[in-house]
């Protein structure tokens, strides 16, 4: 299949006016193509081409949620997010009991097997990101309190064996668990360890960094405020280049100029883009459940019923990279990194995953000059939008 007529997102985070080929599944030189006559000629029509996006912290969709431990929700929630454009998930966990998480995360490693058998449509399973349970009381945010516990080698590594290596980011809040770099150190060769719904000061944050940490959940949201004398998990991300960070730009949870600065103190290359999308995503408004809890959703804003707490987000991958750019001013260059190559990288999938480069998957979007959703191929095959 060669796709003609597209504007391509490079490597080097640049658009080039040029075309795709694909094969097998894959995209391949534009060099090697055929003069086969039966190979498929698509016009692209000036759009964007642009690769998979890829979400690495989203709850669920379309009246499902990953932690409703089924199969049938995670097939569901990958083919909603195939239609949209995101083509790889790695979503999270919610604060829960221990026996139910490693049902879910069991749950998952064996929909990952019948996904790759069947050769199921929809988003590939890449990854799961562990919001809790090793979490701060006071920074819980939309997390059951009652199942919190305290972090421990062997918990996480039951974690990782329960999901057969599917779970990629384990959260913690290092001010809660004294033997948080004891178990940071111990597993940062095997799993990337993030910290999640955190009370935890500067030092106690920049402390978990060095021992190993690398990644940042949701980054300002359920963590202390940024503040000249007391710059929090915030600062110590600054003052870590190795540690990625989250972003959900939604519209609700960061103020468009916080995220131009955050753009321009952390650079662009550990930026990651995620929509943190609770069940509701791609559903009218009203209520529903999140880690148990009622949620109550109008438009964009999904907050508990109880307190008022922001409880995720009631939008998708591909919407909150149109709003970074369109509403944010994030230039769409950089928008597009933070969605595809970072968070691939950050899975430890770039291989495979997050540029169109001969060899790698064929996981492809085509926009139009105004961001709008035009074609999505999955492994070189068109998904119905
Ligand atoms: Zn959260």
């Amino acid at each position: 299949m060669i796709i003609k007529n597209v504007k391509v997102y490079t490597e080097e985070k640049l658009f080039q006016e040029g075309e795709i080929v694909i094969g097998n599944g894959r995209f391949q030189e534009s060099a090697q193509i055929t003069e086969d006559k039966s190979q498929e000629v698509i016009d692209g029509e000036g759009c964007y081409a642009i690769p998979g996006l890829i979400d690495i912290h989203f709850h669920g969709c379309k009246g499902y949620d990953f932690c409703d431990g089924t199969k049938e929700a995670i097939a569901e929630i990958t083919k909603y997010e195939a239609s949209v454009g995101v083509t790889g998930i790695a979503p999270a966990t919610m604060t829960l009991p221990l026996e139910e998480l490693t049902h879910i995360l069991s749950v998952a490693a064996s929909y990952k097997k019948m996904a790759a058998q069947e050769q199921l449509p929809g988003a590939d399973l890449l990854g799961i990101n562990m919001e809790g349970p090793f979490i701060s009381v006071e920074k819980k945010g939309a997390q059951d309190e009652r199942n919190i516990i305290c972090c421990n080698l062997e918990i996480c590594q039951q974690f990782l064996d329960a999901s057969e290596g599917l779970v990629k980011f384990i959260g913690i809040a290092p001010e809660k668990n004294d033997n948080a770099l004891q178990v940071i150190q111990g597993m940062k060769h095997k799993v990337n360890l993030s910290l999640a719904h955190t009370n935890a000061d500067y030092d106690t944050a920049k402390a978990a960094f060095d021992a190993g940490a690398n990644h940042a959940v949701h980054l300002y949201n359920a963590m202390p405020p940024f503040t000249h004398r007391m710059p929090g998990v915030v600062g110590a991300v600054a003052d870590s280049p190795h540690v990625n960070a989250e972003l959900i730009c939604d519209g609700v949870h960061i103020h468009p100029s916080v995220v131009r600065a955050t753009f321009r103190m952390m650079g662009d290359d550990r930026m990651i883009l995620i929509s943190d999308s609770m069940r509701a995503t791609g559903m009218p408004d009203g209520k529903y459940l999140l880690g148990g809890l009622e949620v109550e959703v109008v438009g964009n804003r999904a907050a508990l019923v109880s307190n008022g707490a922001l409880a995720g987000s009631a939008t998708n991958l591909m919407d909150c990279m149109r709003t970074a750019v369109k509403k944010m001013g994030i230039p769409l260059e950089t928008a597009v990194a933070c969605a595809t190559m970072n968070p691939a990288k950050a899975l430890g999938e770039y291989k495979d995953y997050g540029s169109i480069s001969p060899g790698k998957k064929a996981d492809l979007v085509l926009l139009d000059s105004e961001l709008n959703l035009k074609m999505v191929f999955k492994d070189g095959k068109r998904v119905d939008l």
